[in-house]
């Protein structure tokens, strides 16, 4: 029988760098796919639809929620943002580990539905950080990058929910970080008995 894969939740304030850490994470990891959530925000210069997000419009949304299509889904900033339930559901059953971005709404909801996933808090290391990393990336207009700024703290605030929190200064030693997590469920005990149960009866019967 194949394990199920481990669902892992992390959250952020915006800006904290969850998404540079999470596709480094997978450009080295083929165990670990990445959900990509339903959003009614606009896209963004050098986004890809399908890809950074599935770009719908309220409407739509709003019939995918009657449907019960979303595991998760709530309103962050001025927009709806939502993860699809059968997705994730084929990945964890066919092995995979998947990671779900989701603001702390979101974890909340996860987390009720899911209790056995794993979940992260990334930290900036200031506010002056956090600022300066929004507007360096330049995807965002002032006014948006304030709103962001004006709820990072509403995010922030609910870092005592998660089970790992991580401090992105340095980016490296960030990453490397987050993958002592991946690494550290895997090698649970009832995940190695299983994966090595062969090798182990083996090992026994010597
Ligand atoms: P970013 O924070 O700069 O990457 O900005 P985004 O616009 O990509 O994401 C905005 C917020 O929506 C973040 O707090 C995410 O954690 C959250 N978010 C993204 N996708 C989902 C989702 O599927 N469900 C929920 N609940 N929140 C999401
Ligand atoms: P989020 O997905 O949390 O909104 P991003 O991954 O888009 O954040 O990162 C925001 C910006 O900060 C990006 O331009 C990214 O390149 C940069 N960044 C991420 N981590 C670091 C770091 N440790 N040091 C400096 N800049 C960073
Ligand atoms: P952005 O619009 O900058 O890509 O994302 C803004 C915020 O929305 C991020 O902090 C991200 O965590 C959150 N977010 C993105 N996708 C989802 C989702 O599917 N569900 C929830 N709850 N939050 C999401």
């Amino acid at each position: 029988m194949t394990q199920l894969g481990t669902l892992y939740v992390i959250s952020a304030p915006s800006g904290a760098g969850k998404t540079s850490l999470v596709k480094a994470l997978l450009a080295q990891d083929t165990q670990v796919r990445v959900s990509v959530s339903h959003t009614t925000r606009p896209i963004r210069p050098g986004e890809t639809d399908g890809k950074d997000y599935n770009f719908v419009t309220m409407e739509t949304f709003d019939a995918e929620i009657q449907k019960g299509q979303f595991l998760e889904y709530a309103n962050v900033f001025t927009n709806k943002y939502g993860t699809s339930r059968i997705w994730v559901e084929e990945q964890l059953s066919q092995g995979m580990d998947v990671i779900l971005e989701i603001d702390w709404q979101g974890a909340q909801q996860v987390r009720q539905q899911m209790p056995d996933c794993v979940s992260l808090f990334i930290l900036p290391p200031s506010i002056t950080e956090l600022r300066k990393r929004l507007t360096g990336r330049g995807t965002d207009s002032e006014e948006t990058i304030n709103h962001r700024m004006s709820e990072a703290l509403n995010e922030i605030r609910h870092y005592r929910e998660y089970q790992y929190l991580l401090v992105n200064d340095n980016f490296d030693t960030a990453l490397q970080e987050l993958q002592s997590v991946f690494t550290a469920r895997r090698l649970e005990l009832r995940r190695q008995q299983q994966k090595h149960a062969a090798m182990l009866t083996g090992l026994l019967s010597e």
